[in-house]
């Protein structure tokens, strides 16, 4: 689908996790896909190849699968060029730019931020909420606030030129459209398996285009857009955040998996639930990604077009995954 479709809508240490340097993107057919890799990273949207990457060295140099993930998300909520993660992203309909992330270990800590203002990576500091304090989510003010106690810098409060730009543009119309689109620049969720079988995730998104002021996604939401258990696998979501929380899609998934469904078959089941909770379902774009214990992983979606980073000591990929509706070419 050629046409801009909018929505509602470490150097490397350990030789052993040297991978091929060139990669090539792929196709995701359903039921291909039994391979097993440990250690396995997977992240969502072309995005992820470059944040992988820097997982994969992270991973290679401290051997800690929760760097890993902190590390790789970081590189996205830096990068100028994406617009749907970080300070630069598309902002609320009132022109402010709030930022929500979690990130979650496979022993069940987690720590979140939600509607963050001014603080660079949101990760990070997610990260000191699992660590530091006795809770798991910290919103608005209180977060913003807590970053500056842990000695996060505060950022300017101004638009990037990009995200600036096209908010002049809808202010044109100031219709109030939440878009997701499906051209690879949404959320970055990323979950990892290290070659002990710890796991880790984390996720990180500006959410939602020209959202409500306060408007809190699945993303920093444990459950919905991310979920991680050592025992089981490991599950994250982007798209729609309200169509993803309705099915707390990502725990959907672990818990699908922990009953013997391979991640693929997962992440389709929570596709069909997903279509099944919510209306207006052709103007929704939401996506899966999951791994399971033993290396195995998946990824669905709604609509075509999502795709995903996989980096294991075979080569690094950027994957097309399979979506139940076909589009319109
Ligand atoms: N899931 C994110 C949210 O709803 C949006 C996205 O994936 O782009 O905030």
């Amino acid at each position: 689908m050629k046409s801009r479709r909018k929505f509602l809508q470490k150097s490397l240490v350990s030789s052993s996790l040297l991978i091929p340097m060139s990669w090539q993107a792929e196709s995701f057919g359903v039921g291909r896909n039994r391979e097993k890799h440990k250690p396995l990273i997977l992240s969502t949207w072309n995005h992820g190849m470059p944040a992988n990457d820097k997982a994969w060295e992270v991973l290679g140099n401290s051997g800690s699968i929760l760097d890993a993930v902190e590390e790789g998300v970081k590189v996205t909520e830096l990068d100028l060029t994406n617009l749907s993660v970080g300070l630069q992203g598309l902002p609320d309909r009132e022109g402010i730019a709030t930022l929500d992330a979690s990130i979650m270990k496979g022993d069940g800590s987690c720590g979140s931020v939600a509607f963050v203002r001014q603080i660079k990576h949101p990760i990070s500091l997610a990260r000191k909420v699992m660590e530091n304090t006795p809770h798991v989510m910290l919103a608005g003010e209180g977060a913003r606030q807590y970053a500056i106690s842990e000695g996060f810098p505060v950022e300017k409060e101004e638009l990037s030129p990009g995200a600036e730009k096209a908010y002049l543009e809808w202010k044109k119309t100031s219709e109030y459209k939440p878009i997701i689109n499906i051209e690879n620049h949404d959320t970055i969720g990323m979950i990892g398996l290290d070659a002990n079988g710890k796991m880790a995730g984390s996720c990180t998104t500006s959410g939602l285009a020209y959202k409500m002021h306060g408007r809190v996604g699945d993303s920093p939401i444990i459950g919905a857009g991310l979920y991680v258990d050592d025992e089981v696998g490991a599950a994250t979501a982007t798209g729609l955040g309200e169509s993803i929380i309705r099915i707390c899609g990502s725990f959907l998934i672990v818990e699908l998996m922990r009953q013997g469904r391979t991640p693929q078959e997962a992440c389709e089941e929570a596709v069909k639930r997903l279509i099944a909770k919510n209306k207006n379902i052709e103007n929704i774009q939401a996506g899966f990604l999951a791994l399971n214990k033993d290396g195995e992983y998946g990824a669905y979606a709604v609509q075509p077009g999502f795709n995903f980073a996989r980096h294991h000591r075979g080569g690094k990929s950027l994957v097309d995954a399979g979506s139940k509706f076909k589009g319109n070419g």
